[in-house]
């Protein structure tokens, strides 16, 4: 009836305004947190395929937010996105990852090909500083630029192609390696590629999913494999779950891999741990 219909309408602009409410208290929590030292980084192996070794490991930030537990990345990277918070948080993430990737060498617990992948928003790349920032804490912290792989979602990365090139090209230049995230997930235009800097794909882990299952994200995993060796890049499966999908990115000569049955994201402590035991990694 119109009345139904009102009410249902009534509480669809309930919840609009709740989630606006929300959001206007998460900004201020969310600066304060990075403040008070709420954010935590979890790293995820990233392991080579034909071997199964330990190649790097993927920086995932999480917000532990008093009262909320363990807030996911999808939840606030857009929020501080949208509000101008990328910057700090952004550079709050680099800043932890190095340092422990100092640590794990420090410790002998990694080797001197073992990377660190970080994700970076594309706000960041428009911002002049991240380059300089990059520069110098990997300096500080005598690492090389080799050491450290930048992951920039292909999505936002196209539509910004024009202000982010330079920030891209000086991080190349500079001798940091370039993946592409969640490759082929949204429009891009392949000739684009050429024009980037990149270093590795990444496979999204959608395609992942229907690996072996599904006729069109096999061919869509085998073509990729095949363009990144083609442009003499470097590919990462990600989402990987299964030891039948871990065989067929094996078959498919797949180079690197990351997922659920390879190694869940752990915090820096919990890694140690298991690094330090005698049969590891
Ligand atoms: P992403 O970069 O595509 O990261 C992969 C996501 O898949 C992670 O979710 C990871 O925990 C999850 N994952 C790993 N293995 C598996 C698996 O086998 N199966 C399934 N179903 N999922 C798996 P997470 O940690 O929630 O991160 C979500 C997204 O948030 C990331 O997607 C990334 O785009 C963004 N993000 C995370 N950390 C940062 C950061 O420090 N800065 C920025 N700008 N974005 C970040
Ligand atoms: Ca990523
Ligand atoms: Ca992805
Ligand atoms: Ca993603």
């Amino acid at each position: 009836s119109k009345n139904e219909g009102r009410n249902r309408s009534s509480r669809f602009t309930d919840r609009l305004r709740d989630l606006a409410r929300e959001r206007v208290h998460t900004e201020p929590a969310l600066r304060q947190g990075i403040e008070r030292g709420e954010l935590v980084l979890f790293y995820q192996p990233i392991r080579d395929v034909a071997e199964g070794h330990v190649k790097g490991v993927e920086a995932l930030v999480r917000w532990n937010r008093p009262g909320h537990g363990m807030v996911p990345p999808d939840v606030f990277i857009p929020l501080a996105e949208d509000t101008g918070i990328i910057g700090q948080l952004g550079e709050w993430v680099m800043t932890e990852a190095i340092r422990q990737l100092r640590r794990w060498r420090d410790g002998g617990l990694v080797g001197s090909d073992f990377h660190m992948a970080v994700n970076v928003s594309p706000l960041q790349l428009v911002t002049p500083s991240l380059v300089g920032v990059i520069r110098r804490l990997l300096a500080g912290h005598g690492l090389k630029p080799a050491d450290l792989t930048i992951e920039i979602t292909e999505s936002t990365m196209m539509s910004d192609l024009a202000s982010i090139s330079n920030a891209l090209r000086a991080l190349a230049d500079y001798g940091v390696a370039l993946s592409i995230d969640d490759f082929g997930t949204r429009y891009s235009s392949l000739a684009n590629l050429r024009h980037l800097p990149a270093h590795q794909l990444k496979i999204d882990k959608s395609f992942v999913a229907g690996l072996g299952k599904n006729r069109a994200d096999s061919t869509l995993v085998e073509t990729v494999i095949g363009l990144a060796r083609g442009l003499g890049m470097s590919c990462v499966a990600e989402g990987v779950e299964t030891a039948g999908q871990m065989d067929l990115l094996r078959a498919l000569g797949c180079d690197l891999a990351q997922g659920y049955h390879l190694g869940r994201p752990q915090t820096g402590p919990e890694l140690t741990t298991a690094w330090a035991q005698p049969l590891a990694p």
